[in-house]
């Protein structure tokens, strides 16, 4: 039997990992979600789990909820590529480069929002999961329990509270007033191009890409490829049968129309095909083609690091502590990795190994680490998407050319791909 109660605020990625964690190894869980129904906060984007991510997916996740993940996930990875603007070839990795003969746990894998938080989801029922409990604030009391409250009034009390209430954490924001977020002077524009497309080139359709082109701005291409179909009398709540391909066009804000996160999303699209003016016909078709319903723009921000803090029975994890610009495709796999790191903590402390406090401590210490260090990663790769220094663009594709043909570099760069 545990002693202690854990209280997680936000059943998101990382949130529901934890509470399926402890829950499996019979830890006292319940987690608390503003949204109101199990469908709510659907995201028709698909998302990469590096191996690391996966790992700590199968760690915390039950058989069932694994099994469910992987039925959801696409099996048609595809390789990755750094091109120039012409989809000239500068490095490509096939998809066995990426991951040689992993396993399941040890493999990257491209999955839909929808089919991960439904896995995510398998087993939980209303005693864990409270739906439309929206966290407010919390209190402290004499003898160290932690009380969370809520906006309808309610309130809930346990031993630790774990904010995995996302970027805007209001958990953070009573936590560490002085934490802060900036806007980190990039802008991007996204959109989504149903497939089949046959004219398409083939690395589009196929791979991940990176457009590194001579002038201004940066290209981002994917593609989600579901191959399995939902068992019977399983609906999942988004069409997720459909191919289609996702870019994201990157440059820094100021060179952008003001008022350019208003504008529709014919007019973004107008807007990057005048900034792609003279590229490969096969990138442009992408753009042009996209729905303009999926095309917007954000502006992308990033979390500062934190110093240490004093340790009590609050934490957090994810995107509260840790948000980060979406291009390193590394936020949820960091925060699956946080999820699992402060389950194993718990264990110990839950096998009286070591006291709760200690490790909340040492997962704190270590998450710190690996957390900015992920930040500072994709804050780099922001800001070189956005950067008009012509010269540092022909060194890095001077780099990977090097890279592609020295076989060593390749294989060290190839493993670590997303990881
Ligand atoms: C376009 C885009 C593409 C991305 N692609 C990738 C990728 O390929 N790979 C990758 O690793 N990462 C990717 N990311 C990043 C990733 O989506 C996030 O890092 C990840 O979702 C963070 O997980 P989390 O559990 O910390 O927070 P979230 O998943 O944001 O969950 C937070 C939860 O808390 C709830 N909540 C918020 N406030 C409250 C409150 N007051 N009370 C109760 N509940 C609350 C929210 O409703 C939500 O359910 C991408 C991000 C973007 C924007």
């Amino acid at each position: 039997m545990t002693n202690f109660h854990v209280l997680v605020i936000g059943a998101g990625i990382g949130g529901l990992a934890l509470t399926q964690g402890l829950r499996q190894a019979g830890v006292r869980v319940t987690v608390f979600e503003r949204t109101r129904s199990r469908t709510d906060w659907l995201q028709g984007y698909r998302i990469h789990i590096n191996p690391a991510g996966s790992r700590a997916l199968h760690d915390c996740l039950p058989p069932e909820a694994w099994q469910r993940f992987l039925d959801t996930v696409s099996t048609v990875g595809g390789g990755f590529g750094f091109v120039t603007e012409h989809l000239r070839d500068l490095l490509r990795f096939t998809e066995q480069e990426i991951t040689p003969d992993a396993g399941p746990a040890d493999a990257h894998h491209g999955a839909s929002r929808i089919g991960l938080r439904e896995a995510l989801l398998t087993g939980l029922d209303d005693e864990v999961l409270h739906l439309g409990a929206e966290f407010e604030r919390y209190s402290i009391a004499p003898d160290g329990r932690v009380t969370a409250h809520f906006t309808d009034g309610s309130a809930a009390t346990g031993d630790l509270l774990v904010g995995a209430d996302g970027a805007n954490s209001r958990v953070r924001g009573q936590l560490l007033p002085h934490a802060r977020r900036i806007d980190t002077g990039v802008l991007a524009i996204a959109g989504k191009h149903r497939l089949p497309d046959s004219d398409l080139p083939t690395v589009l359709v196929r791979d991940t890409n990176m457009v590194i082109p001579a002038g201004r701005g940066s290209l981002f291409t994917s593609v989600w490829h579901p191959d399995r179909v939902a068992p019977a009398g399983d609906s999942l709540p988004l069409d997720t049968s459909s191919a289609y391909a996702i870019w994201g066009f990157g440059d820094a804000t100021a060179t952008f129309p003001p008022g350019v996160t208003d504008l529709s999303g014919d007019d973004l699209q107008r807007l990057v095909l005048e900034r792609t003016a003279g590229w490969a016909n096969g990138l442009r078709r992408l753009i042009e083609g996209s729905d303009p319903a999926t095309v917007n723009a954000i502006r992308v921000r990033s979390a500062t690091p934190v110093g240490p803090w004093e340790t009590g029975p609050v934490t957090l994890l994810g995107d509260a502590i840790h948000n980060m610009t979406p291009m390193a495709g590394i936020g949820a796999n960091t925060a699956l990795r946080d999820a699992d790191l402060l389950r194993r903590r718990l264990l110990a402390a839950d096998r009286g190994d070591i006291p709760l406090h200690r490790a909340v401590r040492d997962y704190e210490e270590e998450m710190r680490g690996y957390g900015f260090a992920a930040v500072a990663q994709s804050l780099r790769n922001a800001r070189m998407s956005a950067s008009g220094s012509r010269a540092g663009r022909y060194a890095f594709r001077a780099v990977l050319r090097s890279v592609h043909a020295v076989p060593p570099l390749r294989r060290r760069m190839a493993t670590g791909l997303g990881s």
